[in-house]
């Protein structure tokens, strides 16, 4: 197995020099530098060690209760401890309050050292971001500070079993009782919806207040002990050490967060943030793939170079296509997120947040897997083996295209929300411009507005929905690879990322 690295030089590089993070006040490189430092440490000292331990032995079901793998629960303590789990909440609620674009940096390791763990852990920054929108002062008071401490981990409860990419027909019913709320239904597919690490869960839970399908839906806040229970944990193809919990709710007590009937927009608020988290999770996997990839491919020797001398993988070109299609998969998804949390602290409008974010959630998801495909090729058996890690990553990372709103569900939006008058496809057009002034005059560029023409035109844009992702990805990965070009002398490797960016910008 080859031991994890948190890619410290190259999350920093994207951050300050590709997206662009100096420009955001407030952004302090060296806090950057030492804070990712001091992560990368713990993820490489004590959570990735449990990576490979959480997938042979899963989270289990016990009397009702998760428990997870050895090791977990001790790594969570010191998780919350360090105050890792508070990075961005206020000081006044006992956090550090530091800024999204660090936290970023600090999520795409934990993902990228034991992905199972961090996703049920880090949808406590939605939960927090949730509370200081919409929740009241004791909701605030009562909640923050516990999630803040770790003392809390947070639940986002939608799915039920006939209501995935449709939350309009949610099921589970919430009635009031007097001051409170009571909750009645079953939600499946809950991350964290329960395990051992945290003494509290906040459960944020989508449920019915009227039966006027997504307009009758409210969001509510119920706590572990308020009646709410597991019962029965999924198996599944990946992410064992994450327990995925089909959940009860029988008369729980609860309380209605935001207003009535307005809990599709305060659910998004959570949904945004875990997104753009998905999409780092993919980023996380496409690069642990290329590392572990490029160390197996420059030792293993095999075949001769063309001048007859003994060849390690690496030297033939058909696996020096894949290994550079995998750095650039990860180096160009990245990008895409950075500049995305740049632009969303810079208060971009919210049309042009929505379609990047998508675009990110879709275009990041991809490339987890596809950058593991590329590795168990590269590495040939022994990348089908568990030894090296890369099947886990293969198995672990392919879910990240299905939740948090499937890629075909994101894809569907960018061609119809966002090419609405006001939508975001118009400020994308212009967003790009800023970025390189070059893309614009490419074929790309004049195929990709023939189509939003079209679409616009269209009585089914959904058709062509994923040609307008691809479309509109292909534009951002060029103008990305371009500014990539551009501050290269920036990276600790400037030839390798020159040729990379060559290779892409080439390939024209
Ligand atoms: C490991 C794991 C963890 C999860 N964690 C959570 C969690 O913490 N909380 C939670 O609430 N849920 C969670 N989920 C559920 C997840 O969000 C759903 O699986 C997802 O929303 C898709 O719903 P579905 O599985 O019912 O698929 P479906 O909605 O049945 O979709 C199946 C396919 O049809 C396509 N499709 C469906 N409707 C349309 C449409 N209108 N237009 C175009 N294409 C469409 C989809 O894109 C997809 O390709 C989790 C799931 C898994 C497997």
């Amino acid at each position: 197995m080859t031991p994890f690295k948190a890619p410290i030089d190259d999350i920093l590089f994207s951050l300050a020099h590709v997206a662009g993070a100096d420009t955001v006040e407030g952004w302090d490189h060296e806090t950057a530098a030492d804070i990712l430092d001091h992560f990368g440490a713990f993820a490489e000292g004590v959570i990735a060690p449990l990576n490979a331990i959480g997938d042979a032995q899963g989270a289990r079901l016990e009397n009702g209760c998760v428990r997870m793998p050895d090791g977990f629960k001790d790594a969570y303590k010191h998780l919350a401890e360090d105050g890792w789990q508070g990075l961005t909440v206020p000081e006044a609620y006992g956090g550090m309050e530091l800024d999204p674009l660090v936290a970023a940096g600090v999520s795409e390791i934990f993902s990228g050292s034991n992905h199972a763990m961090q996703m049920v852990c880090n949808l406590v920054p939605g939960a927090v971001t949730t509370l200081l929108r919409f929740g009241t002062d004791a909701q605030k008071a009562r909640w923050i500070p516990k999630l803040a401490s770790g003392e809390a981990l947070s639940t986002m409860a939608l799915t039920e079993p006939q209501a995935g990419s449709d939350l309009s027909v949610i099921r589970t019913k919430a009635i009031r009782d007097g001051e409170i709320w009571r909750l009645d239904g079953e939600k499946i597919f809950i991350s964290g919806g329960d395990q051992d690490m945290s003494d509290d869960i906040l459960h944020m839970v989508l449920a019915r207040t009227s039966d006027d399908g997504l307009r009758g839906l409210s969001l509510f806040l119920c706590a572990k002990q308020s009646g709410a229970k597991v019962t029965r944990i999924e198996e599944k193809l990946g992410l064992h050490a994450s327990p995925t919990c089909h959940m009860v709710f029988d008369n729980a007590e609860a309380e209605l967060i935001g207003e009535e009937g307005q809990g599709l927009k305060a659910m998004f608020t959570v949904m945004n943030h875990a997104r753009l988290d998905v999409a780092l999770q993919g980023v996380a996997h496409a690069t642990q793939a290329a590392r572990i990839a490029r160390a197996y491919a420059s030792e293993r020797k095999q075949g001769r170079a063309a001048d007859g001398a003994p060849a390690v993988l690496a030297d033939h070109a058909d696996v020096a296509r894949m290994l550079d299609e995998q750095d650039i998969l990860a180096i160009g998804a990245r990008a895409m997120v950075h500049l995305t949390f740049v632009e969303l602290e810079k208060g971009c409008d919210p049309a042009l947040a929505e379609f990047l974010t998508s675009m990110c959630k879709v275009f990041g998801s991809e490339a987890g897997p596809r950058a593991a495909d590329l590795g168990i090729q590269i590495m040939g058996g022994y990348g089908y083996l568990t030894e090296y890690g890369m099947a886990q990553i293969w198995r672990d990372s392919r879910i990240c295209s299905i939740y948090e709103g499937t890629n075909g569900i994101q894809a569907k939006g960018l061609a119809t929300r966002g090419l609405k008058p006001g939508g975001g496809a118009d400020a994308f057009e212009d967003f790009l411009m800023r970025l390189s002034d070059q893309t614009a005059g490419t074929r790309q560029f004049e195929t990709w507005s023939t189509l939003k023409q079209d679409l616009r035109a269209s009585a089914d844009p959904s058709a062509s929905a994923r040609a307008f992702f691809e479309g509109s990805a292909a534009l951002l990965q060029d103008a990305i690879w371009r500014r990539i070009r551009d501050v290269a002398d920036h990276h600790t490797d400037t030839g390798h990322i020159k040729r990379l960016a060559d290779r892409v910008l080439g390939a024209q």
